[in-house]
C-alpha cells in the first residue's frame, strides 16, 4: 500500500537541521506527535550525529507542550530504543537519527509501544494533526515533565543476548572485527559481545556525528578497511553497523564482504531449521536465494514493497518469525520484528559456533546468483508516467508489488522501481546466467532511458 505523506518517507521524517527541519518544525510536529499518542510516557533518543541532541531537545519540549512526560534514553542505536520501549513499558517512543544518510541530515522516527515504528495509517494520522493544528497544547498546569531513563543500552543488551546460546558462542571464543562506522552501535556491540566471550577488536570505534572512518553507510564498496582488518588479524568474522545500528553487514575471515541477502538468507536457512514452516518476509528487490532457503525448510516467503516499516507491519500482521532485507536488515520477532544490528550479529555468531565451520564456507555452499545494478537519472513529477511507459514495453510475467518486476525465466528477474527518496529509476536484477543477466539488464536500461526521453519532451 502506497499512502501520500508529505514529511514521512521510507523511514521517517528525514531532513537538513535547520534548513528542512527548523525547530518550528520540530516542536509543531512534536506537539502532533504526543497528541496522537494522547497519554503515557514517551521514551526518546538520538544517534551520534551533531544536530541530535538539540533536535531531541526540541522533540522533547513539542511532546511536553502537548502534556505528555517524556524519558531521555539520550545516545543509543535506534533497536536499543526500540526494544527498550517495549520492555519497559512505554507508551511509544521517537528516535532522532538519519541512519545511513550524510552527516548533515537527520530525522524523527516515531515508535509505539510494541517498539516497531507507527503504521503508514498512524503517519497520516500525525500529518493530519499537523496540518489541521490540532494538536494539544497543554494548559500550563498539565505541560509533562523530563525525566532521565539511565537504563536503555544494559536492557537492550541482556535483550539480545537473552536470544541467543551463550555457552556455545562463548566456547568458541571467536575473533571478531567490528566496525560501527563512528556510529551509535559503538556503545553497545563491542560490550555485548565481548560478554559472549568473543576476543572483539574495534575499528572507527568512536561515536563521531562527522563519520570520519568511512561514512555511516556500511556497503562492500566502503568497507576496505574492515576486510583489511580481519585479514590482518586472522579474525573469525568482521561486523559493520550503519550508522544507527540496525543493520550488520558481515565480512568473512578471508576479508569478503557479503550483502545482506547472501548473510540473511544463511540465518533464514539456519533458524527455520529450528522452526520449520515459519513465515518468511522480505522485499521484492532481495535475492531469490532466499526463496531456495525457505523451500528446501518447507517455508513460504512473504514479499513487500522496498522500505523496513513495510517488511515490520507484514511481518506483524501475517504473523512471521524472519524478516530481511539485501542492505543487512534482519528481522527476528522472537526478540522483535524490527531491524536489529546487534541481534543480528549475536545470532550469526551462535550459527557460526553451531556449524563449527568457517563463513566462507557456509555461504559457498548456498546457491550462486548473478546481480546487476543501474540507475537512471528521472525528475520525481514525471516517475509514475515513466513507470507506465516502460510497463508497456515489458514482456514477461509481471509483478507489481513496488514498480515492475519482471520475470524473464524461472530463476531471472529484473526490477524497475522509482526511487522514493531521490529523483531516480532504480533497475536491479538477478539470474543465474550471468550473459542473459547482462542482456535483459541493456535491454530495459534502453527501455528506462527512452521512456523517461519521451515523457520529458511530451511534458
Ligand atoms: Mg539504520
Amino acid at each position: 500500500m502506497n499512502i501520500e505523506r508529505k514529511f514521512f518517507g521510507t523511514n521517517g521524517i528525514r531532513g537538513i537541521p535547520g534548513k528542512d527541519l527548523t525547530l518550528e518544525f520540530i516542536v509543531e510536529m512534536s506537539q502532533s506527535i504526543g497528541t496522537y499518542f494522547g497519554q503515557g510516557q514517551i521514551l526518546i533518543g538520538y544517534d551520534g550525529r551533531f544536530s541530535s541532541p538539540l533536535i531531541s531537545k526540541a522533540v522533547s519540549a513539542g511532546i511536553m507542550a502537548s502534556g505528555l512526560d517524556v524519558m531521555d534514553a539520550k545516545l543509543t542505536p535506534t533497536p536499543g530504543l526500540q526494544y527498550s520501549v517495549k520492555k519497559l513499558g512505554y507508551r511509544g517512543g521517537v528516535m532522532i537519527t538519519a541512519s545511513h544518510n550524510p552527516p548533515q541530515y537527520n530525522g524523527i522516527k516515531v515508535v509505539g509501544m510494541d517498539g516497531v515504528e507507527i503504521s503508514r495509517e498512524d503517519e497520516v494520522e500525525i500529518e493530519r494533526i499537523y496540518f489541521e493544528k490540532a494538536y494539544r497544547k497543554a494548559d500550563w498546569k498539565e505541560i509533562g515533565i523530563c525525566g532521565k531513563e539511565d537504563s536503555v543500552i544494559r536492557t537492550y543488551i541482556n535483550g539480545v543476548l537473552s536470544q541467543v546460546d551463550n555457552d556455545i558462542i562463548k566456547k568458541k571464543a571467536l575473533k571478531v572485527v567490528l566496525d560501527p562506522g563512528n556510529g551509535a552501535a559503538a556503545i553497545a556491540a563491542p560490550y555485548a559481545l565481548s560478554s559472549l566471550g568473543c576476543k572483539v577488536l574495534t575499528i572507527n570505534g568512536h561515536v563521531d556525528g562527522d563519520f570520519p572512518g568511512r561514512g555511516p553507510e556500511p556497503t562492500p564498496t566502503t568497507l576496505s578497511g574492515l576486510s583489511n582488518a580481519v585479514k590482518f588479524y586472522n579474525a573469525d568474522v568482521g561486523i559493520a553497523y550503519d550508522g544507527d545500528g540496525d543493520r550488520a553487514v558481515f565480512c568473512d575471515e578471508k576479508g569478503v564482504i557479503h550483502w545482506g541477502d547472501r548473510t540473511g538468507a544463511l540465518l533464514v536457512d539456519y533458524l527455520l531449521v529450528k522452526n520449520p514452516g515459519a513465515l518468511v518476509v522480505t522485499t521484492v528487490s532481495t535475492s531469490q536465494i532466499v526463496d531456495f532457503v525457505a523451500e528446501r525448510n518447507r517455508s513460504k516467503v512473504l514479499r513487500t514493497r522496498v522500505g523496513s516499516v513495510d517488511v515490520s507491519r507484514a511481518m506483524i500482521d501475517h504473523s512471521a518469525l524472519l524478516g530481511l532485507e539485501e542492505n543487512g536488515g534482519f528481522f527476528y520477532t522472537t526478540h522483535m520484528p524490527t531491524r536489529d544490528g546487534l541481534m543480528t550479529s549475536a545470532l550469526l555468531l551462535e550459527a557460526l559456533s553451531y556449524a563449527n565451520k568457517p563463513l566462507s564456507e557456509l555461504l559457498e555452499a548456498l546457491p550462486k546468483y548473478h546481480q546487476r545494478k543501474a540507475k537512471f537519472e528521472c525528475p520525481n513529477e514525471i516517475k509514475k508516467k515513466v513507470m507506465e511507459e516502460i510497463e508497456k514495453k515489458s514482456a514477461g510475467r509481471v509483478e507489481r508489488i513496488d514498480g515492475v518486476k519482471i520475470w524473464a525465466d524461472e530463476n531471472t528477474w529484473i526490477l524497475l522501481r522509482p526511487s522514493g527518496t531521490e529523483p531516480l529509476i532504480r533497475v536491479f536484477g538477478e539470474s543465474k546466467h550471468a550473459e542473459k543477466l547482462d542482456e535483459l539488464i541493456e535491454r530495459y536500461s534502453s527501455i528506462t532511458k527512452e521512456s523517461i526521453e519521451k515523457i520529458k519532451r511530451a511534458g
